[in-house]
Parts: C-alpha cells; sequence; structure tokens
C-alpha cells in the first residue's frame, strides 16, 4: 500500500482555502492509502505565538481533521512535538541543505518580509523540518495546496541528496496538487493566497465562522470593477475566485454558474454563494462542536503518536547508521 503525509500548521482556525486545497482531499485517499496526518506544531512557532492560542488551535486541527470524516481506524493522526524524530531528523535535513536555495524559498520570503532584522531562524529552517516530516515515513504522494509545491521540489532534492551521499535510504516523494482549489485567494486581495494567519481577518473565511460572519465576510469581499458574475482569472480574479469556492461547495460547473447569475450582478452572487459556503461547513461544525471536549481525541491522538513514532523511530535509525551516528 502506497503512503500519504500531510501536515497543516496550528498557526490559526483553519480557512476555507486550508480545506478546498487540502484538508476536503484528505478524506478519499484514507480508503486507498496508507495516511499519516499530522499538526505540525513545530511550524507553527517558527513565528511567535501565544502559548494558550496555540494549545487551543491544537486541539481544534485535531477536532477539525476528524470532522471532515477522517477515521482513527484508517489513519495516523498525530502532534509532530510528540514524535521527536521529527525534529531530529529536521536537524539532519537542515545540515543536508545550502544556505542559498534556502533563502530563495518564496515562503522565507513572504514571512520574512517587514520583519527586519528580526526574522525568525526558524522560518529559515522551515523547509528542512519539512522535508524531515515527509522522508520519515517512506511517503509516495503529499496532497499539499499550491503554495507547498516549491519546498516539495526542495524535499525531492535533499532526499535525492542524502542518497547519493549515503546510499538509497529515503524514497522521493511526489507532490498531489488539486485540480481545482489548489489556490484558494484572499477576500479581500485576489492577488494574494487565503492564510488562516492573515492579520486582516476579512480576508479569510474560518472553518469555525458563523453563518452571519460568512455572511458579512463575503458581502465585503472584494470584486471587480464591472458587475458581470464571469470567470476569467487574470481580469477579474476576485470574482473568480469567488466562483471558484462556489463551485467547490456546491458541486455546480463555472459555466453552470455564470449562466445562473447573467444579468443578475453581484449582491445575488453573493448572497447564494453565502449560504453555499455556510451548508459546506455547517455539518464539519456539529460534527467539530460534539469532538472537542471529549476525552477520545486524546485517545486518538495518543494512539497516533504511538504508530507514528514507531515508523519515524525506524527510519531516523537507518539513516543515523548510514551517517555513522548510531553506535549499532
Ligand atoms: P499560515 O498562514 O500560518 O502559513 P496557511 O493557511 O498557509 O497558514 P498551512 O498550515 O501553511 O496553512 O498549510 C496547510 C495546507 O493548506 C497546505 O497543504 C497548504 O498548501 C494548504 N493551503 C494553504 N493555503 C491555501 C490556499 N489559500 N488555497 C489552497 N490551499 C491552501
Ligand atoms: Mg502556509
Amino acid at each position: 500500500m502506497k503512503t500519504i503525509f500531510s501536515g497543516i500548521q496550528p498557526s490559526g482556525i483553519l480557512t476555507l482555502g486550508n480545506y478546498l486545497g487540502a484538508m476536503k482531499h484528505f478524506v478519499p485517499l484514507q480508503e486507498e492509502f496508507n495516511c499519516y496526518y499530522c499538526i505540525v506544531d513545530q511550524h507553527a512557532i517558527t513565528v511567535p505565538q501565544d502559548p494558550a492560542v496555540l494549545k487551543q488551535n491544537i486541539r481544534r486541527l485535531a477536532a477539525l481533521y476528524l470532522a471532515v470524516g477522517l477515521d482513527p481506524n484508517k489513519v495516523t493522526l498525530f502532534i509532530q512535538s510528540e514524535v521527536p524524530a521529527h525534529a531530529k531528523l529536521g536537524w539532519i535535513m537542515l545540515c543536508t541543505s545550502y544556505l542559498g536555495e534556502l533563502e530563495r524559498m518564496t515562503q522565507f520570503k513572504d514571512k520574512s518580509d517587514g520583519r527586519g532584522e528580526s526574522i525568525p531562524g526558524g522560518l529559515l529552517a522551515y523547509p528542512p523540518l519539512m522535508a524531515a516530516d515527509i522522508l520519515l515515513y517512506d511517503t509516495d504522494f503529499v496532497p499539499v495546496g499550491e503554495d507547498q509545491k516549491q519546498h516539495l521540489e526542495l524535499t525531492r532534492d535533499l532526499a535525492n541528496r542524502f542518497n547519493s551521499r549515503y546510499g538509497e535510504i529515503f524514497k522521493v516523494p511526489d507532490i498531489r496538487l488539486p485540480e481545482t482549489g489548489a489556490r484558494i485567494m484572499s477576500l479581500q486581495d485576489g492577488t494574494k493566497k487565503m492564510s488562516k494567519s492573515d492579520a486582516n481577518q476579512g480576508g479569510f473565511i474560518s472553518m469555525l465562522d458563523d453563518p452571519d460572519t460568512i455572511t458579512k465576510k463575503i458581502k465585503r469581499a472584494q470584486t471587480d470593477s464591472d458587475s458581470q458574475v464571469r470567470y476569467d482569472k487574470d481580469e477579474k480574479p476576485a470574482v473568480s475566485n469567488l466562483m471558484t469556492i462556489y463551485s467547490l461547495c456546491s458541486g455546480k460547473s463555472l459555466e453552470e454558474i455564470q449562466a445562473m447569475y447573467e444579468g443578475k450582478g453581484y449582491g445575488a452572487f453573493k448572497t447564494d454563494l453565502a449560504e453555499v459556503v455556510v451548508e459546506t461547513l455547517r455539518p464539519i461544525q456539529e460534527r467539530y462542536e460534539q469532538l472537542f471536549h471529549t476525552s477520545e481525541l486524546d485517545d486518538i491522538l495518543s494512539d497516533g503518536a504511538r504508530k507514528a513514532n514507531e515508523a519515524a523511530n525506524r527510519m531516523l535509525h537507518k539513516v543515523e547508521q548510514a551517517m555513522g551516528m548510531a553506535r549499532v
């Protein structure tokens, strides 16, 4: 059976972008693959986090993974910091990386922007840690959004570089991008990706937003200068993004949506879009509420950590042996 690995940061509450670009696709994969889904808290601390908020976001993310339909009997769901092999292999991967290639990463550039002299070193070390996450599990495929493509390419380079120095230890993983929804854009800026750590709350819809908030955010979402509901990514990025969200949440094609709102303007379109998004998130939010406070959630995470530690330690041992860092 082939193996899948994917991680999400508890750096905020998940957005509709995280759902449509990543999490939604995790559910059908569990039927076919050996899946590892990780709450990557060590990635989240590459920028400052409030301890109480981080703790809550870790639990929220765990409950959301299950609320969208992941079955703990089929997947391994765990918290990165509970599997120390990630940090250990992360260090080795950092030592395998070159400064120049890390500085070229667009996420590093975006997230260091405006921080002056105070760029956290962890932002630079993020991609080698991500490579470690993936390589620890003999991963075949990594389902992620488009923003992670560059990091995946680096992961492949690091795996190949390591293998050529020390022997064929790592499997070189492939990326799996969704056909549509791989890059959901901010509601306030059609040229910037939707992100859960965006300081502008109006830029994203959180998976836990209530119906009123969702409706308000969509009503205030940026549109383009004319009043036509028409898909044109270059000329009309904001409306095209809203149409993509509509399509993914309703199952209707972009052509159908365009025909439905011909001559009707943005008002009617936004009212219906809000309803479609609310109805997509409603069942997830209901299951989330039931799960959040249960001890079952802790049991699932403990069991996940146990299974992940077993697999990860096996790989770490092989790596350390190959490098001359194991006595046996
Ligand atoms: P942060 O702002 O803290 O980086 P994020 O919203 O980018 O948060 P991540 O935890 O970095 O979320 O990424 C989790 C997953 O969601 C990854 O697979 C990533 O590719 C995907 N993803 C993130 N943003 C989007 C988006 N706007 N559209 C589609 N997929 C996305
Ligand atoms: Mg991100």
